[in-house]
Parts: structure tokens; sequence; C-alpha cells
């Protein structure tokens, strides 16, 4: 294996996310080899040195990349910590626990998502341990767009997709979607559906597009990122493993 700076595998190998690694490392906290290693950016070699954070040996294999999509029930956020909130990644720990049984002695890989849906909000979300991928995903100049299905309340009048068209400003920023579209209604929906697609993907910008028009969101689900789809059968709180050419398609 090419040697890695050590900020890299430690969060590679699940200690912490890369940023509060680097700060065990600055605070004096890893050794590698023996000696007290304050540089983040040194190069190391898990499978060769030995290296030691808060006086715990660091496994000699790092966990694979693991990438997920979950279907996203509502009520659960999308970060870890909050103590009063469910987060979605409570919804891996059967995953986690039989880990260890499909994997021996590979340690587990420490999830979290690619960006962030609302808490009221359902569907595709992206749950990874690959922080290169996540950045890539999420980088305005990767230029995926992001599908949304919104049930409205009452009647959508063509003012209102012209309201939605024209866009809003949001954290002033001027926000417009790429396209929005009156679904036909269906027999057994009581509510109407638009179809929303957006580029960036700033704070609650679906609802606040919706809301600058005048029109009520009943329920918002996200349906697909870039040329993924989430599958129709996958049920909420279900996920499956992205096989290569579902990350082609998020590439
Ligand atoms: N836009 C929103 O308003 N909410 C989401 O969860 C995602 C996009």
């Amino acid at each position: 294996d090419q040697p890695q700076r050590l900020s890299k595998v430690l969060a590679a190998a699940g200690v912490a996310s890369r940023r509060s690694s680097e700060e065990l490392i600055l605070e004096g906290r890893v050794t590698v080899n023996g000696s007290v290693c304050n540089t983040p950016q040194t190069r190391v070699d898990p499978t060769k040195d030995i290296i030691y954070v808060n006086g715990n040996r660091l496994p000699k294999r790092l966990p694979p990349k693991v990438y997920l999509a979950l279907n996203k029930p509502k009520g659960y956020i999308c970060s870890a910590g909050a103590k009063e909130s469910k987060s979605v990644l409570e919804l891996f720990n059967d995953y986690l626990k039989s880990w260890s049984k499909w994997n021996p002695g590979v340690p587990k890989p420490r999830l979290f998502t690619v960006g962030r849906l609302d808490v009221a909000t359902t569907g595709l979300i992206i749950v990874t341990n690959d922080g290169d991928f996540a950045q890539h995903i999420s980088h305005p100049s990767s230029n995926l767009t992001k599908e949304y299905l919104a049930a409205v309340e009452g009647e959508v009048h063509k003012r209102h997709l012209m309201a939605i068209s024209e866009g809003t400003a949001i954290d002033g920023v001027h926000c417009t979607p790429e396209s929005v579209e009156l679904l036909p209604r269906q027999l057994d929906m009581p509510r109407l559906r638009l179809r929303i697609v957006v580029h960036e993907g700033r704070n609650h910008e679906v609802r606040e597009l919706v809301k600058n028009a005048g029109l009520e969101i009943y329920s918002l689900k996200r349906v697909r990122i870039g040329g993924f789809r989430l599958p129709t059968d996958l049920r909420l709180g279900k996920h499956i493993e992205l096989k290569p050419a579902d990350l082609r398609a998020l590439g």
C-alpha cells in the first residue's frame, strides 16, 4: 500500500472524522512507531507502521469503503449526535451489528450521510464511510441534479408553477430550480404532486421554492441524485448497497 496522510488513515480507520483526527494528532494523542507524532501530514502505512491513538493500537486493516442508499423515513435527522432526535445512522445498527459476522477481523466502517435531508423529508440519502466520495458528490462542480416529489395542498395553477420556476432568495442567494412539472392527478392520491429538480440543494431549498409560490407542502421525497434513482421497491428505513454502475451514475 502507498503511505497516506496520518489524519486520513485515522479517519479511514473509523477513529473520527478527518477534522477531528487532525485535532487528535495536534493534541499529541497519536504515536507512530513509539513516538508522539504532532503532524497530521505525516505519511504512514497502517500495515507496517505501529500507530496508537489514545493508547489504543490502530488495526492494521482498514475497513473497506462502503456505499449505501437509504430510503429515509420521516422523523430522522441526517447528523449523528443530537440526543433529542433519532438519527438515520440508527437505521444501520443491525447492519453494523452483523458486520463482524460477514467480515471477521475487519474493523467496522464509520458511517455518515452525504449531505442532508430535512427531518420531515423522505427518500434517497447516500450513506458511506468515504469522505472523498462524499465531498465529490456534494461539490457544486459535480453538477449533479436532485429530483424531488412534493405533494401539495389544494389546487395548482400555472402561476404557481411560474413562481416556482422564477426561484427565490435563500440565504441571500437567488435559487432557481432546473425544472418544475405538475404530475397528472393520480386517482389513489388525494393530493397533487410536483416534480422539482434542483442543482445546488441549499438548506430547505425545495420547501422554500414551493412556499414562496404560495403553496403548502404536505410531503417531500427525494427520488434521484444524478443518474441514480431510488429503487421503487425499497421500503422506508431500508437500504441497499450501491453497485459500481450506481456509483458511476453518481459520479
Ligand atoms: N430541499 C428541502 O426543502 N428539503 C430537503 O430535505 C431537501 C431539499
